[in-house]
């Protein structure tokens, strides 16, 4: 695919930049951000000339309806430096079509794909010095809109803001990740806002995971809310579990979000002739395979961490700890994956584009 561009922007240059004050080999995920954000307002019912200018904090009227309401989708997608200094994007439209199906679920208005896709690029050509060389270093991009509209009353606002910002990351490591499944609590329920980007999504997981975390479990495996039988997600990534040498990950639905990791995950292992089914993984299947020892791994996948691997997992108070394996399919994967986002492989899937 090739990005559209954005003609009209407005761009307002930072005078000196800051990216020697960045210590690029210890960073904090998500915690340090590029000298430019991109800026697109919506009023009168249309889109308003975007503009790229100095990241700094911006005001808003306290009623607002993201604080009262929660209208609040985003993204989450990233760059990569190739060898020759290219810039690249995985899957980005994979991204902008979600975004705008996030929006429609929260009554927001869609982006245009020039002021998504088009901002992005030219935000990616400003900033381009932050997505740094070498495998392992990406520079995390985070779109994101907000309901702006003044006053209290429960009703969709009439403005929003669209933004883009960009924060260099080091590949993700979150150490050994122990799972408690999810017993009374749910992240989504059928006919909710679960398949959205949408920052409640997040609000609602942050105390049962404390919870969790108090325990002793990193993150929470989420169980269908009607009758908590069924595995669907672990924390904020789309889960897979081995058996055997099969690869098992529940459809996406409306409790579900399609992942872009996730379906690139279910190509890239149909292609090396690993067996995936996608159907539902009940967890008395998961605690049998974990009992008799057909159960290989549990794997999380999504954007941050590309794939995460699960160590063990407990439910009704029994842990049950998984395999240490030399050949992870999980870790197979993860190289094959990174290598095409890093142009380090052939992309056979035409999923990278340049910038
Ligand atoms: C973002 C997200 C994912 C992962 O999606 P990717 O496109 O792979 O980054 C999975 N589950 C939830 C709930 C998410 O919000």
């Amino acid at each position: 695919m090739e990005l559209k561009t954005l003609n009209e922007v407005e761009i307002n240059l930072v005078t000196s930049s800051k990216i020697n004050q960045v210590d690029f080999e210890n960073l904090t995920f998500g915690n340090i951000f590029t000298d430019h954000m991109l800026v697109c307002d919506y009023k009168n019912g249309a889109w308003q000339m975007p503009s790229i200018v100095p990241y700094a904090p911006f005001m808003i009227d306290p009623s607002a309806k993201v604080f009262h309401y929660g209208q609040a989708i985003f993204e989450g997608m990233k760059a990569y430096k190739d060898q020759q200094d290219a810039v690249w994007l995985f899957r980005p439209d994979e991204n902008y079509k979600r975004f705008n199906k996030s929006a429609t679920r929260m009554a927001m208005p869609e982006v245009p794909e020039t002021v998504f896709l088009g901002g992005l690029k030219k935000l990616l050509e400003v900033d381009r010095e932050w997505v740094r060389k070498g495998k392992g270093n990406t520079l995390y991009i985070r779109p994101f809109m907000i309901a702006t509209g003044h006053g209290v009353i429960a009703a969709p606002s009439q403005e929003y803001r669209f933004m883009i910002i960009l924060s260099p990351a080091k590949s993700y490591y979150s150490g050994e990740v122990k799972v408690l499944i999810a017993e009374h609590y749910s992240r989504a329920a059928n006919g909710g806002i679960g398949a959205a980007k949408a920052a409640g999504n997040y609000s609602a997981q942050f105390y049962p995971t404390k919870l969790a975390n108090e325990q002793g479990f990193q993150q929470i495996i989420w169980t269908d809310d009607a009758t908590h039988t069924k595995l669907e997600e672990a924390g904020t990534m789309n889960v897979f579990f081995r058996i055997n040498d099969t690869l098992l990950t529940a459809p996406t639905s409306e409790r579900i979000l399609d992942g872009v990791t996730r379906k690139s995950v279910i190509e890239l292992a149909k292609r090396e002739n690993i067996d995936v089914e996608v159907r539902s993984v009940l967890v008395d299947e998961l605690v049998e395979a974990a009992k008799n020892g057909s159960l290989k791994e549990i794997f999380g996948a999504g954007t941050a961490a590309v794939i995460n691997p699960i160590v063990g997992f407990s439910y009704l108070g029994t842990y049950y700890e998984l395999p240490k394996l030399e050949n992870a399919i999980a870790l197979e994967i993860k190289e094959k994956l990174t290598n095409i986002q890093y142009k380090l492989a052939d992309d056979t899937f035409g999923w990278t584009v340049k910038i």
